[in-house]
């Protein structure tokens, strides 16, 4: 069972040194990654959280969610925040066919270029990808993004508290953390990100998008 908040095992940035685990900045600043977006209600809360709090995020997004919810995709993007790419179907990349996993990618690019000029961010679902995926990925300009630490918010048994108290003493500058605009995750997005978000704030951090 993990234990959430988890963070990343730290050989992986070595093992897999071409994808992103963690930024190098100068200053105190951290990233904030929503995925499995947008759904309605949940990503609508976040984006008045976010706009409330003045900070941008990066969503990383299924395909087929923003063509069935294209005005509030169009909303989250109109607010200035990051838009990446999560497949269409969010399907996991150890039980699918490279061609399939690549045509899915290129299908939501098609839909995140309708918004706006995309950044061509990918990060997996799961965080499974295969050193062939990668290399294609790398081929078409993708800049694949994992992550730091992930909250566990869509876990239904998580105990916030500690979540909330780990993820704001633990966060270093340069932190990638992740969270979900999913119903599954709903309940525990607004119980443990705005403490965190406050803590951070108070600690002297700022927010940026990837
Ligand atoms: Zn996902």
């Amino acid at each position: 069972m993990t234990i959430y908040p988890a963070k990343i095992p730290f050989v992986l940035p070595y093992l897999m040194p071409s994808l992103t685990f963690k930024k190098n900045t100068t200053g105190k600043t951290v990233f904030l990654t929503f995925d499995d977006g947008p759904t309605p209600v949940v990503t609508d809360w976040l984006l008045q959280f976010l706009e409330n709090e003045n900070i941008p995020a990066t969503f990383f997004w299924v395909g087929e969610k923003i063509n069935k919810n294209k005005e509030l995709a169009r909303k989250v993007v109109n607010a200035g925040h990051t838009i990446g790419n999560h497949t269409y179907h969010h399907l996991d990349a150890w039980k699918t066919g490279t061609n399939l996993y690549i045509e899915e990618i290129k299908k939501t690019e098609k839909h995140i270029n309708g918004l706006y000029n995309s950044k061509k961010l990918f990060r997996p679902p799961y965080g499974h990808l295969s050193p062939k995926k990668i290399k294609i990925l790398k081929q078409m300009e993708f800049k694949v993004v994992m992550w730091t630490v992930v909250s566990g918010d869509f876990y239904p048994k998580l105990n916030t508290d500690k979540v909330i108290k780990k993820l704001s003493r633990q966060t270093k500058p340069g932190y990638i953390l992740v969270f979900h605009d999913s119903r599954k995750a709903f309940k525990n997005l607004k119980s443990i990100l705005p403490p965190v978000v406050h803590n951070l704030k108070s600690r002297g951090f700022t927010f940026e998008m990837l």
